[in-house]
């Protein structure tokens, strides 16, 4: 054997993969930049999380709790859920991970959708298996389609509920049907990640559909309303025997001290999750109407951004937004690889950088 050019082999498929590509930070030449990218908060942390996660510094030589109790027992209070049904995750990216690794495997499918978060596909892949990718309507899952596509292969299907980039949601009684109509065996994953936002009273995150059920899990992040998104805060709510699988390859000790008790805080402070709701309801309403004046159109949002989608005209299509926005510091999020090449998806913000962005739109379009 010719040992020079042997060397190591990725498991097949892992080289198909396309890394994830986080939102840009940067605008090059701008002194100022706000980044309405990534969906984060422009709220900060609640004080008491930020507190909480300073007070851990003295003891940084001690392993974290490899259960996380104490914020399982804070998610559990204020939501009302038995603590033995809660995982945490280093960001709920981990928890999606997991439950990839756990059941898929090669020969498996898994549903995803159109416009679909792209960290599903990558954690399909990784597990060996195979992604199915069904059509949505106008943005919106389609039920019926996802339905459609079950085949005797299929062990999973992911939804985002509410959608990004597509800030759209499936209603609760749809959600049901999807279920209902849904071998046992396969696991139904409700990725709530912008569910505070949410107000419709038709939309459920899913803790009944998973506390009656057995093949049901729902995911949640701090990373958004929370505003912790640099300390990686996961959390899922599923039935006892997906858990006691997952625990079994889960990290002991994947959840980070100062991460346990910053999230700890942070859900304790529901008040400052109110603020940073009520904040978001104002802006949402304000920069939807913005841009629909200025002839844009966006897609209806029940989140804390919006996708906005531009007139099929040379010079003022997404791309030209985004290099026009960026060059004065104001970066939204390109999603040509969501299905969406001439929309951008902005993150709402600071009334700063939502007034900026008002006026640098209204300047490109050649309607200030
Ligand atoms: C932001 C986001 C998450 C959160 O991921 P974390 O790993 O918890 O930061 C999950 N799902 C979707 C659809 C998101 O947009």
């Amino acid at each position: 054997m010719d040992t020079a050019v042997l060397k190591p082999v990725p498991r097949p498929g892992i080289m198909d993969i396309a890394a994830y590509v986080p939102g840009k930070e940067h605008a090059p030449g701008v002194a100022r930049v706000f980044k309405l990218s990534s969906n984060e908060t422009p709220l900060g942390a609640s004080p008491s999380a930020i507190d909480a996660f300073r007070q851990t510094a003295g003891h940084l030589e001690i392993y974290p709790d490899g259960q996380a109790n104490q914020l399982r027992g804070a998610i559990a209070e204020t939501h009302g859920l038995n603590p033995a049904n809660l995982m945490c995750g280093n960001g709920s990216d981990e928890l999606l991970g997991l439950l990839c690794h756990v059941y898929l495997g090669q020969g498996d499918e898994a549903i995803i959708t159109e416009h679909g978060f792209l960290v599903y596909k990558i954690q399909i892949m990784g597990a060996g298996a195979t992604p199915v990718t069904v059509k949505e309507k106008e943005a919106r899952v389609d039920v019926d389609a996802i339905l459609a596509a079950v085949t005797p292969k299929t062990k999973m299907v992911f939804i985002a509920n509410p959608g990004n980039p597509t800030g759209t949601y499936v209603p609760a009684a749809e959600v049901r049907r999807l279920h209902a109509g849904l071998p046992k065996n396969v696991i139904l994953v409700l990725d709530a990640a912008y569910a505070e936002y949410v107000h419709e009273h038709d939309y459920e995150a899913g803790i009944e559909l998973v506390s009656s059920s057995q093949n049901v899990v729902m995911t949640r992040t701090f990373s958004k309303a929370y505003g912790l998104a640099a300390l990686r805060v996961g959390w899922m709510y599923g039935p006892a025997d997906i858990l006691d699988a997952l625990d079994r390859i889960r990290g002991p000790f994947n959840m980070n001290a100062p991460a346990i008790a910053a999230g700890s805080a942070a859900m304790r402070d529901q008040a400052f999750i109110a603020k940073a709701v009520a904040h978001n309801d104002e802006w949402l309403a304000k920069l939807t109407k913005a841009f629909e004046e200025m002839g844009l159109t966006v897609t209806p949002s029940v989140t804390n951004f919006a996708l906005i989608h531009f007139p099929d005209v040379d010079g003022k299509r997404a791309p030209d937004a985004d290099e026009f926005l960026t060059s004065r510091g104001y970066i939204l999020r390109a999603v040509k690889g969501y299905g969406f090449p001439n929309a951008l998806r902005m993150t709402v913000g600071s009334e700063e950088a939502n007034l900026g962005v008002i006026a640098a739109m209204r300047e490109f379009l050649g309607k200030a």
